[in-house]
């Protein structure tokens, strides 16, 4: 495995930044990982773990190593009730993983279709969408401690998953590398059309397939979110603000249209990104940094931005629905400080 120096990362985040890092490995199998991490001990200190980068924003150059896993094996582990455990490498692109299930018929991550990035980080924020997360068809997460490159295994419930949220952004963070995940997923799947946009795209089939709503879900993505390869953006930039019923009704009163959603006992969750849409930075741009004009929550990186321009851009934004709504918005992307 080769260690490179000074590499540049600008096909490696999809925001496209012009960042370089001090070094870069690809580690294909385990042993690749943990010999590097026994070898090299000064780099330790200094590691950030990425897949695609769709998820990350770089405020400069990256000093450290940065750790692009490579493990692209699926395998099948068990058969048991009804389910079937696939266990696939941290390194698999996270869509061809979906294909891959859906294509045999099994359940569970089809309406996680079209999200950009790797399996291994599918754990880290629990990707979440129209209705699923992964967390709820996570059976296990396999890793290698970066300090001491032992192996670990972590149960699904072990890893704390909540809301964009997992032990891996708390009390792991950038401490571990995920090498493999194994999902448990469903031989006899039942669609999950919840989510309105999905039951109103397969409203004229009364018996959809998983298979249906993969590509009901691909469509709808496809219309409504840019693409990286043609805008750098790094998805969702925020969060959506979970607060008290009361904070909801007051905003109600003077906006009826806000549709907040139930967030457990006395709390509901606010879209961020009618809130921006309400601040009037839907569609705008300043320099080398915007805001897409069909959603408003993902911030979008013109040629040439650098990390800073969006974090000042994103700051802008935090503080003009602070100062219209009395809400803070917290970015659900990983801001890497430069090093
Ligand atoms: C257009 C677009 C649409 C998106 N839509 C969604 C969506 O619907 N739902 C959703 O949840 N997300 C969405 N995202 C965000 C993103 O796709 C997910 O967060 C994805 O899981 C990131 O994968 P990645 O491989 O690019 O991770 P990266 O961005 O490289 O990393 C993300 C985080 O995970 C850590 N990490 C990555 N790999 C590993 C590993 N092997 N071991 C340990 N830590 C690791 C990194 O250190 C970082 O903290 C979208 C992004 C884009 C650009």
């Amino acid at each position: 495995m080769k260690l490179e120096k000074n590499k540049n990362l600008k096909d490696y985040n999809t925001l496209g930044l012009n960042v370089n890092a001090g070094f870069f490995a690809s580690p294909a199998t385990v042993g690749e990982l943990r010999q590097l991490l026994m070898d090299k001990p000064f780099l330790k200190g200094n590691i950030l773990v990425t897949g695609s980068g769709s998820n990350i924003l770089y405020a400069g150059d990256y000093d450290g190593l940065v750790l692009h896993p490579q493990m692209k094996d699926i395998s099948i582990t068990n058969l048991d009730g009804g389910y079937v455990y696939v266990r696939a490498g941290a390194g698999v692109d996270w869509d061809d993983f979906v294909e891959w299930c859906v294509s045999r018929g099994w359940g569970g991550v089809e309406n996680l279709s079209g999200i950009p990035g790797c399996v291994g980080a599918s754990p880290v924020q629990n990707i979440g969408a129209y209705g699923t997360e992964a967390g709820d068809v996570i059976h296990e997460v396999e890793l290698v401690m970066i300090d001491d490159a032992t192996e670990k295994r972590l149960k699904g419930e072990e890893c704390r998953f909540g809301y964009r949220d997992s032990i891996f952004k708390n009390n792991l963070k950038q401490a571990t590398v995920i090498t493999y995940v194994t999902f448990r997923l469903s031989l006899h799947p039942v669609p999950n059309r919840s989510y309105a946009d999905v039951a109103a795209k397969l409203a004229d089939n009364s018996n959809p397939s998983i298979g249906d709503v993969r590509n009901a879900i691909l469509e709808i993505r496809e219309a409504k979110l840019p693409d990286p390869k043609e805008i750098g953006n790094a998805g969702s930039f925020f969060k959506n603000p979970v607060v008290p019923v009361s904070v909801a009704d007051r905003i109600v009163r003077e906006y009826p249209d806000l549709k907040p959603y139930p967030a457990g006992e006395g709390m509901v969750k606010i879209p961020a990104g009618w809130l921006i849409e309400k601040c009037g930075f839907k569609g705008k741009r300043e320099g080398n940094v915007g805001v897409h004009h069909k959603q408003a929550l993902v911030l979008l990186a013109y040629e040439g931005a650098s990390g800073k321009e969006l974090l000042d851009w994103a700051q802008k934004i935090k503080r003009s629905v602070k100062d219209r709504f009395d809400i803070d918005i917290f970015p659900e992307v990983n801001i890497i400080a430069s090093s």
